[in-house]
């Protein structure tokens, strides 16, 4: 693989199609639209494409794809290989070419499997090629802030099969010079204290990865609402209180170690919660083919729980957005309390408009 020297995106302005020939098939549904099957004319060979709306925010979505993609400790982030910026449909559109994931989402590949049982040596593995995922970009400074089961997927259906991760649709680059240098925020008026909150968006993955462990480990998730619906009163206060157990069965011969390593990731407290460093070092995740291979009822609970499985996949959703917005807030209000200088607020409070326009950056 062959890394591009300026890692700087440059979108291709001739049509897609003289490069690839576009196929109807459809490899599945995100909320901005199909992700279709294509081939390279030349080498034949078949890619995912996914077809974004030509605006800012999908340019930072694939500017940050695009440079934790080509970096060599990117082995766990979906590759782009090529970007078109075109007119489709009357509309200036970018079209991504990705690596196609033919192996499907990280949970459906556990809830197929029916001859043996899940072990937590497995999962253990699992959770090792999501670390080193997190870890690649949490050292490049960016959060990826959507790491939730759908976004996790197989690059085929042999057993040799690499997890990766996609959709940078809510990344953020923290800290950089660069995003300081926006009309409202100058670097001269900075505080230092005002540099520090990055540890919010990074303690969201952390967050995610203790769910998946978790659902990993016993098939179902720490916390769900009680109505079935979107992230609910309850379920939001369940989530602030840290209200989760590790029932029996599914969890009386799960190790110590590993609910340990979930009790630290699912700490309500942003500020007390793991970092990747800490869970990378951590003896269950850096000494993974060591655990024991004890058996998962995980499997089996996520065939016979498989109707409710599209809700658990909407209730992360939305207590992901709940998140965003939460820690969004709390940078701001930490940032305002912790200065006195009137134009640094005055600035702050133009920032705070700009979140609320779009909350995303
Ligand atoms: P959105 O940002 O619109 O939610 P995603 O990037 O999450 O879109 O993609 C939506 C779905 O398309 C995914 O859940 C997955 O099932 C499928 N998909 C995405 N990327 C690929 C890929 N590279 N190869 C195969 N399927 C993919």
């Amino acid at each position: 693989m062959s890394y591009p020297t300026s890692n700087i995106l440059e979108a291709k302005k001739h049509p897609i199609s003289d490069d690839y020939r576009l196929t109807g098939t459809v490899l599945g549904l995100g909320i901005n639209g199909k992700v279709l099957e294509c081939h390279n004319r030349v080498s034949g060979n078949k890619y995912a494409l996914k077809v974004l709306k030509d605006v800012p925010k999908a340019r930072r979505e694939l500017d940050l794809h695009w440079r934790a993609c080509h970096h060599p400790n990117a082995q766990h982030i979906v590759q782009i290989h090529d970007v078109y910026e075109n007119n489709y449909s009357g509309q200036r559109c970018l079209l991504v070419i990705m690596e196609i994931m033919e192996g499907g989402e990280l949970f459906t590949r556990i809830q197929e499997r029916a001859d043996t049982a899940f072990t937590e040596r497995e999962a253990a593995a699992t959770i090792y090629s999501i670390v080193k995922a997190i870890d690649h970009l949490h050292s490049m400074n960016i959060a990826h802030r959507d790491l939730k089961p759908e976004n996790l997927l197989f690059t085929n259906k042999s057993l040799s099969s690499v997890l990766k991760l996609t959709d940078f649709g809510f990344a953020k680059e923290i800290n950089s010079y660069k995003s300081l240098q926006t009309p409202c925020y100058t670097p001269y008026y900075v505080a230092p204290e005002v540099l520090g909150p990055e540890k919010y968006d990074k303690s969201c993955d952390m967050w995610s990865l203790g769910v998946i462990m978790y659902i990993l480990l016993c098939g179902y998730p720490p916390f769900y609402s009680n109505h079935g619906a979107a992230i609910s009163p309850g379920m939001k206060k369940r989530i602030r209180n840290g209200q989760y157990e590790f029932p029996n069965p599914e969890w009386s011969r799960v190790s110590p170690e590993a609910k340990d390593l979930i009790r630290g990731l699912l700490c309500t407290d942003p500020d007390m919660r793991l970092t990747i460093q800490q869970v990378k070092h951590s003896k269950w995740v850096s000494d993974n083919t060591l655990v024991p291979q004890t058996p998962l009822m995980s499997a089996r609970v996520l065939r016979e729980e498989e109707e409710v499985w599209m809700e658990v996949q909407e209730e992360m959703t939305n207590a992901l957005a709940t998140m965003r917005v939460d820690y969004d807030q709390a940078i701001n209000i930490k940032g305002l309390g912790q200065s006195n200088n009137a134009l640094l607020k005055k600035r702050q409070r133009q920032r705070g408009r700009a979140y609320e326009e779009d909350p995303v950056h």
